[in-house]
């Protein structure tokens, strides 16, 4: 490295041309937010469009969630491996409307539901599912849309500045950006490992708009996939069926695939892992969303359920009250045996991933 702070060239050869990237668009929303506009991600990837306004102050190069910068630093706060795990659940909505829509067991619609319905946040950064296996994100601020995201995006999101691109988390920021500079002060914030890091990385140097991100909703995650024709085709092999006939896709040990008809079928990661995003196989980030309030998924329990990992206690307050509230029930047979088979296997599937890397 010629400079002894790195720069945007520096991640564009450490990350960008390595596959790496999760484009989750930190590093240009920092820079567009700051009215530099160096770089960009018009091409696909970020990429710079004005280097003569790169001030080279590494700030992109330090709040990558794939760059090891402030690594040290988000270890001492979250832990590694499986991160700081202060209980585990198995829990589902109490909500008919939530259980017939969601992923798993609905805990994360009804919990964000919570946070609404007692102003703990004004919105919440989500997913809402479009045709085509596609996604886009959306500020849901009511009980309705917030149902109109519940489920799982395994498909990268659209980015809303330029269509042809996709991408989980790029769109997140402008989006967010938009509402916080229109009133919305408090939010919480769906997503995947990749996400959550590049938020708190963020929130330690205080960029806009991470300051407004008062909960997070961390998912697990063991890859992600970026439908275009050619992938999407490939999928519709795997699965053996048009992408338009799937009701539902959960991801446990295997991905579970619910067709229209009520047929189920289960294929292994492994036959998918050919349509995975690169940067998802080799993702280093912690399976288990270690840097999240909240972390939940499907892994370790039954169907109808979700996986409940409270991470501190914020988080712990929150579920709790919205368990005493009959937001979110507790499965009628949880108990300590059950608690350690689920830690069990987050700690095989961290390994997992970590080897995969
Ligand atoms: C890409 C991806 C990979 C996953 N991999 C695993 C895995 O390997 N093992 C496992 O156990 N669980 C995995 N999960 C988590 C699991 O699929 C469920 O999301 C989780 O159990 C919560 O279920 P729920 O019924 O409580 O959520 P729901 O009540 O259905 O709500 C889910 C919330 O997450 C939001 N959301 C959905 N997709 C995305 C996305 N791509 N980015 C940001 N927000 C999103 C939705 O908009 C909604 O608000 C994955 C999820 C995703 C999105």
């Amino acid at each position: 490295m010629g400079n002894e702070i790195p720069s945007f060239s520096d991640l564009k050869r450490d990350v960008v041309e390595k596959d790496l990237c999760t484009l989750c668009g930190a590093c240009t929303s920092f820079c567009r937010e700051n009215k530099l506009h160096a770089i960009d991600m018009k091409s696909g990837v970020p990429d710079y469009v004005n280097e003569e306004n790169c001030l080279k102050c590494g700030i992109c190069y330090m709040i990558c969630p794939v760059t090891k910068e402030m690594d040290e630093k988000l270890k001492e706060f979250y832990g590694e491996g499986i991160g700081k795990i202060l209980d585990v659940y198995s829990a589902r909505s109490t909500d008919k409307n939530v259980l017939s829509v969601c992923c798993d067991g609905g805990v994360a619609t009804s919990l964000l539901n919570y946070l609404l319905d007692i102003h703990y946040v004004d919105g919440v950064i989500s997913v809402k599912k479009m045709k085509g296996g596609r996604s886009m994100p959306i500020l849901a601020s009511s009980y309705h849309e917030l149902l109109a995201c519940a489920g799982s995006s395994l498909a990268t999101v659209p980015n809303l500045n330029e269509m042809r691109h996709y991408s989980t988390y790029e769109s997140i920021l402008p989006e967010m950006r938009e509402l916080v500079y229109g009133g919305v002060e408090k939010v919480a914030v769906t997503g995947t490992p990749c996400q959550i890091k590049a938020i708190r990385k963020m929130q330690i140097y205080n960029i806009l708009p991470s300051g407004s991100i008062k909960f997070t909703v961390g998912l697990f995650c063991i890859e992600n996939f970026s439908f275009n024709v050619i992938t999407l085709s490939k999928f519709e092999r795997i699965v053996g069926e048009r992408i338009g006939d799937i009701e539902k896709v959960n991801i446990k040990e295997n991905m579970m695939v619910k067709f229209k008809d009520g047929s189920k079928k289960e294929i292994s990661l492994e036959k998918l892992e050919e349509v995975a995003r690169k940067a998802c196989i080799k993702c280093q980030i912690p399976f288990s969303n270690i840097y999240a309030d909240i972390s939940l998924g499907g892994l370790g329990s039954e169907d109808g359920y979700t996986t409940v990992i409270i991470r501190n206690e914020k988080s712990r307050e929150l579920f709790e009250e919205a368990v005493e509230e009959g937001y979110i029930e507790i499965h009628p047979e949880w108990n300590n045996e059950k608690r350690e088979k689920i830690v069990e296997k987050i700690k095989i599937w961290t390994e997992k991933k970590e080897k995969k890397s």
